[in-house]
């Protein structure tokens, strides 16, 4: 994991502005990125009863922190707020899904997006798929985008797993803070790259179960040090 991502983290404390600041930031990487060209993802992260997400129809280059979204976790909006991305519905349902999640990105990652419309999961044919949290990263299937059976389709996939693939569209990655939720979706689809390659050459080998469970703790127990870390430079 590269840890160089230039985002700057920020948890609950931190004030409404630096949290639709970060959103920003975020998307800009993204859509700077291979992640996301021009404008097809979008960004949030959990604030108070709800969610700060990117806005409908507005090119990230020219976004201000006052056209981030606030989204309570019912779908209410504020009066007078801009309209949210038209995916708001599969965000809530993310935060709903995983307690932990605290920022989802979604996008339409070229390698990611190539297996989802193939109907391919990404198997344990490598041990960072346990970065996902299991020994797979799960193919949701396909609704129509914004729909309420999309974000159902969503809840279920990300019920044991930090990201998963959806059908026909795209993939999208939680974590517990926008660094971290770009950085899954960046190894999302490093390994969906990877493995088509590997598809090219034949069967991929899996890795047995108890080998995914074991590389799961390892990556949770690296996250808790670097979380204990980052908390200590801090203070
Ligand atoms: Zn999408």
């Amino acid at each position: 994991m590269s840890g160089s991502r230039s985002v700057k983290g920020h948890d609950s404390q931190d004030g409404e502005a630096a949290l639709r600041a970060d959103v920003i930031s975020t998307a800009l990487e993204m859509s700077r990125s291979e992640l996301s060209r021009g404008r097809s993802g979008n960004v949030s992260c959990r604030f108070g009863a709800g969610m700060l997400i990117t806005p409908s129809g507005l090119a990230y280059e020219t976004l201000q922190p006052a056209d981030i979204v606030f989204v309570a976790a019912d779908g209410t909006l504020e009066e007078g707020a801009p309209k949210p991305s038209s995916e708001w519905r599969f965000h809530l349902a993310a935060y709903s899904a995983r307690a932990d999640a605290r920022a989802v990105v979604h996008t339409h990652s070229l390698n990611a997006t190539a297996l989802a419309c193939a109907g391919k999961p990404i198997p344990a044919f490598h041990y960072m798929v346990a970065l996902a949290g299991g020994n797979d990263i799960p193919l949701v299937r396909y609704a129509t985008f914004g729909t309420p059976e999309l974000a159902d389709f969503v809840k279920a996939g990300l019920k044991d797993r930090a990201a998963c693939l959806m059908a026909n569209h795209g993939q999208i990655a939680t974590g517990a803070s926008l660094d971290a939720a770009l950085e899954l979706a960046f190894e999302v689809e490093t390994l969906a790259a990877q493995y088509i390659k590997v598809l090219s050459l034949g069967e991929p080998i899996l890795l047995p179960d108890d080998e995914m469970a074991l590389m799961v703790e390892k990556f949770r127990a690296y996250g808790a040090n670097a979380q204990a870390a980052e908390a200590k430079r801090r203070s």
